[in-house]
């Protein structure tokens, strides 16, 4: 069920990685009339928000004036009064150091119907990400979440200290940088070993995420001396020395490269997930945005006339979704297909072409122009029709050697390549960048033209083929490695060759 009229949704939003976050935050995120959210919430928490959704910012930070809990509550009364449906985005958990419980009391007060949405919380995620079981059967059978930043207004540590080293268990502390000093001395004198093991958590399942191992005793020292920073955990327990055989993070193959991918935004969630699986640090610099062009009166005749072409050749995944589209705006389907031998450059857009019910005639072994018009030399074109669907500035490499063959080509532009400016945010992230990805010639030329000296210098260049490798060359870059198979699995192929060997 989707989000309900007059209804205040405190959600958790998990602790960071966009991948923690519930189904039903999803949903109810989709849904939502109005959102208010919080600072700690995942990247792209909020790329499912509907177009018209009002996204209210009441996070807080140390230092800079913020929206009084009061008021937060006050505008999620107002907002459900007024009939919306309201999602509360909250790190973590909402129930769990987020004041949700606070917010839930004032809407409940105001008359206001409201639901909780649990979160992953930090205290089981970061330890996790970091290999410690915050419970293990040999070291400890309970674990206590503790706050390590009490109110500032009490006059009087509310944590019984005693309690909490007679604790027969795992101390997680949250908020607990701040105090650290104080908060390991008062633990100490009320009895708890120095010795005992404790990791700090920083920036626990986001991209850097860091640990610092050290025990009781030395934990602060450690804390100050690699600066550790809020948000952070303190863990205090015999399970932090698990880690030594459960740390995984640090294991996975890309963990600790920071990767510049540089495809079209609609085009690179797939390569920047892959990427992120196997533990890099993405920045999406996007040098270029796809703009179709279907509504153009070419595209138009081409789709109504379709069937006097004996072949039809697609170069581009990008090229097959938007003839399809072209085909629906048109009132037809994939049989006006029916009659032409069906073409793909290379098998993603082989594949684009089966998810509209197409199984490609000819798909070369490798993803080059050159490559298809040698496939092609069995197929019959003199005197016939060819249609060749693709981006506006292509090579004409396919289209020049099909009518070296007598076939008489129409060349169909689909959509265009433009330039895309990317965020000033990536473009310093990508300073540090380990590696920097190129799939197209056109996103090579896009993306130095953008940066012009600003390009990072320090990274390798990852190339799908040799002729994005001859545009780079050109443009003055010097490229590391190029990918046997010429599509994107071959290029993260290329690229994890590299960073394992
Ligand atoms: N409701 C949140 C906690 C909010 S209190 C939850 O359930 O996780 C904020 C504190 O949570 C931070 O000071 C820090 O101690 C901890 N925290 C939140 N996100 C964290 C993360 N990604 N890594 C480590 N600690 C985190």
């Amino acid at each position: 069920m989707s989000a309900r009229a007059g209804v205040v949704y405190l959600v958790g939003a998990g602790p960071g990685d966009p991948g923690l976050m519930t189904a039903r935050a999803l949903e109810l995120i989709a849904g939502a009339d109005a959102i208010f959210y919080d600072r700690l919430i995942p990247p792209g928490a909020l790329g499912g928000v509907r177009s018209d959704a009002e996204l209210v910012y009441v996070g807080k930070q140390p230092g800079v004036p913020s929206v009084p809990q009061e008021e937060i509550g006050e505008r999620l009364i107002v907002a459900a009064r007024a009939g919306r449906s309201v999602v509360r985005l909250k790190g973590g958990d909402p129930f769990v150091f987020g004041r949700g419980g606070e917010e839930g009391e004032a809407l409940r007060e105001a008359g206001v119907e409201f639901e909780v949405v649990p979160g992953v919380t930090a205290g089981v995620a970061a330890t996790a990400y970091a290999g410690i079981p915050v419970t293990h059967r040999d070291d400890a059978s309970a674990v206590a979440f503790v706050t390590g930043h009490e109110d500032p207004e009490k006059e009087e540590s509310a944590l019984d200290w005693e309690a909490l080293a007679r604790f027969p268990g795992t101390l997680v502390f949250y908020m607990g940088v701040k105090r650290l000093e104080q908060n390991a001395a008062s633990l100490i004198a009320a009895g708890r070993d120095p010795e005992e093991p404790a990791a700090a958590i920083e920036r626990g399942t986001w991209p850097g995420q860091r640990t610092v191992s050290a025990t009781l005793g030395t934990i602060a020292e450690a804390v100050a001396r690699e600066a550790v920073k809020a948000p952070a955990l303190i863990v205090v327990g015999e399970v932090a020395r698990r880690r030594e055989q459960l740390a995984w993070l640090e294991r996975r193959p890309l963990h600790g490269r920071r990767v510049v991918v540089t495809r079209a935004r609609a085009q690179a969630s797939g390569l920047a997930a892959t990427l992120r699986g196997l533990g890099a640090e993405v920045v999406e610099l996007p040098a270029i945005r796809i703009e179709p062009r279907i509504e153009s009166p070419e595209v138009r005749d081409a789709v109504a006339n379709l069937g006097e072409y004996s072949l039809v050749c697609l170069t581009s995944p990008n090229g097959v979704r938007l003839l399809f589209e072209a085909l629906r705006e048109g009132g037809r389907d994939a049989r006006a297909l029916a009659g032409a031998t069906v073409a793909a450059i290379g098998p993603g857009t082989a594949r684009a072409l089966a998810e509209g019910g197409i199984v490609a005639d000819v798909v070369p072994e490798r993803f080059v122009a050159e490559a298809l018009v040698e496939a092609l030399a069995e197929v019959e074109v003199g005197g016939r029709r060819v249609l060749v669907a693709r981006a506006a500035e292509a090579r004409d490499v396919l289209p020049d050697a099909l009518r070296g063959r007598g076939a008489e080509v129409d060349v169909l532009a689909l959509y265009e390549t433009v330039r895309e400016q990317p965020g000033e945010e990536d473009v310093e992230a990508a300073q540090s960048a380990d590696y920097v990805t190129f799939t197209s010639s056109s996103t090579v030329t896009n993306l130095t033209e953008a940066l012009g000296d600003r390009f990072p210098t320090g990274a390798r260049i990852v190339s799908i083929g040799p002729i994005t490798s001859e545009t780079a060359r050109a443009a003055g870059l010097e490229v590391a490695i190029e990918a046997e198979r010429h599509d994107v699995d071959g290029l993260l192929e290329a690229l994890l060759a590299d960073a394992t060997a």
